[in-house]
């Protein structure tokens, strides 16, 4: 059995689909370009055939970057596979992915059909799929963990005669527990002979309802999947997908028990993990394994002096090992615009000319109020430019607010570069400025969920908001961040007006 394991990253399909996560092409290419340079043997880069936003940012990627395999995802259905092969025209290295569901769940409720139909079909769209002229063909049995063993080793022997080489076996609804996921893979590897001479590999998509998706995929591993799909921060449906990080990083802390060959640089984890939380909107929860704020934070007493003494009494991984430098603070107002370029390069974003410029006027005035600048405004600086387009745009905010007065707002907002003022009372100043806000933007809107954090420390620091706010039953992710808090406010709302989608 190979000894080597293949990343698969599903972080621009699978991620994406999260609701008010979406990520438009410029955002999704810096995302493929990082995947690259963090050695992913596969981007998953979107679902053609679901819309011509998706297909076009598939060609985009394809044409991005250079060495992973660019994969796209469709049903168990010509045309699809059509528009995912005319989508990856431009890819280097190509890969379709099709499939069709396999439990009787799907087969009965979603299919109307029979166990015998399904397997059929599955075999069709393979055999037309391995036609395109792709480099491979994998094939998903959905609801593979709720899909009975037998029928499941018939459905996978049968595709892998008609031509595919990966078989992705996904626990769609995130149910398994790890002794069965494990078990499921090792029945397959022992029954099919394609898979135990490697002539296919199997890969595991676990999701994380039940907060088992790596638990699930390390099971997955130790009895024989050699391809591993995966998103970064573990963004995805629901409670989100298998995480690249933690896969990395136990294979990583564990290699003596489990000698298993990857490609990625886990030093280039910090980077990815803040791009895709700052592009996508997610904050990353303290705690998360690998990459929240405390993962690496050793805070009690007696935890801090044997640290202090050898990093090795409490950590079982250095800092250094994902990416995070110790002096997290890089830039002040003296820095350059070719020192910008560099730290904006090394943390995913290639910014040039005008792009650059605007992105450093605003660095500039940000050092001037915050002195020092990290990583992650850095990042902030990058990602509001991107927004730079968008068709509202807060011109000018005023507030009074404190004790024994009433809060009063007047707002000055650009829509499609025509300026509207009004100006409202509240019961706090964001009230305030959101009711003015409404005034001019005369949209069903509510204000759902709001967090606010700050980066580092000191009154001074850049505060950051994220909200939801529902428009005609849908919600929609924004962000906003300033020293002003009220403003990153106002600003974290109109992003989410400027989502709407009618
Ligand atoms: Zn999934």
């Amino acid at each position: 059995m190979s000894d080597r394991l293949v990343f698969f990253d599903t972080t621009l399909r699978d991620g994406e689909q999260v609701p008010g996560c979406q990520l438009n092409t410029v955002e999704k290419i810096q995302v493929a370009r990082q995947l690259e340079q963090l050695g992913v043997d596969v981007i998953e880069a979107g679902f053609p055939a679901s819309s011509p936003g998706d297909f076009n940012s598939v060609v985009e990627i394809s044409k991005a970057v250079t060495w992973p395999v660019i994969c796209a995802l469709t049903r168990a259905v010509e045309s699809d596979i059509d528009s995912a092969a005319e989508a990856l025209k431009h890819a280097r290295y190509k890969r379709i992915h099709t499939g069709i569901g396999t439990s009787d769940e799907h087969i009965r409720y979603k299919f109307n059909s029979t166990r015998e139909e399904i397997l059929e079909r599955a075999v069709a769209a393979v055999k037309y799929a391995v036609k395109q002229k792709v480099d491979d063909v994998e094939f998903y049995a959905e609801d593979a963990g709720r899909t009975d063993n037998e029928y499941l080793a018939r459905v996978v022997e049968a595709v892998i005669r008609a031509g595919a080489t990966v078989i992705n076996i996904p626990d769609t609804t995130g149910y398994c527990l790890p002794d069965e996921y494990g078990a499921k893979i090792r029945y397959l590897m022992e029954n099919i002979d394609e898979l135990s001479s490697g002539k296919a590999i199997l890969s595991t998509h676990c999701h994380n309802d039940l907060g088992m998706a790596t638990a699930n995929t390390m099971s997955g591993i130790l009895n024989g999947a050699r391809q591993v799909e995966v998103a970064i921060n573990g963004v995805g449906e629901r409670a989100g997908n298998t995480a690249l990080e933690e896969i990395a990083m136990i294979l990583k802390c564990h290699r003596q028990t489990i000698p298993l060959d990857f490609n990625i640089k886990t030093e280039r984890i910090a980077a990815a993990s803040r791009l895709v939380s700052s592009l996508m909107n997610m904050p990353i929860q303290p705690n998360k394994a690998i990459v929240g704020r405390n993962a690496f934070a050793h805070s009690s007493g007696i935890h801090q002096d044997g640290v202090l003494k050898n990093t090795q009494t409490y950590e079982i991984m250095n800092p250094k090992d994902i990416g995070l430098n110790e002096n997290n603070i890089v830039m002040t107002a003296r820095s350059g615009r070719a020192a910008l370029k560099y730290r904006l390069s090394l943390l995913g974003v290639e910014a040039d000319g005008d792009v650059l410029d605007r992105i450093y006027e605003s660095f500039l005035k940000l050092a001037d109020k915050k002195k020092q600048l990290t990583d992650d405004d850095i990042l902030m600086l990058a990602g509001s430019d991107i927004a730079a387009t968008k068709h509202i745009k807060l011109d000018s905010l005023q507030v009074t607010t404190g004790k024994g007065v009433t809060p009063i707002a007047a707002i000055r907002l650009n829509v499609a570069n025509e300026i509207f003022e009004a100006a409202s009372t509240g019961n706090g100043p964001l009230d305030a400025s959101i009711k003015a806000l409404k005034q001019i933007i005369r949209r069903d809107m509510i204000l759902r969920e709001m967090t606010i954090q700050t980066l580092s420390k000191g009154s001074d620091d850049v505060g950051k908001v994220h909200m939801q706010v529902e428009n005609e039953g849908q919600l929609y992710y924004g962000f906003g961040s300033d020293t002003d808090i009220i403003t990153a406010g106002v600003e974290a709302y109109i992003d989410c007006i400027n989502k709407f989608k009618n």
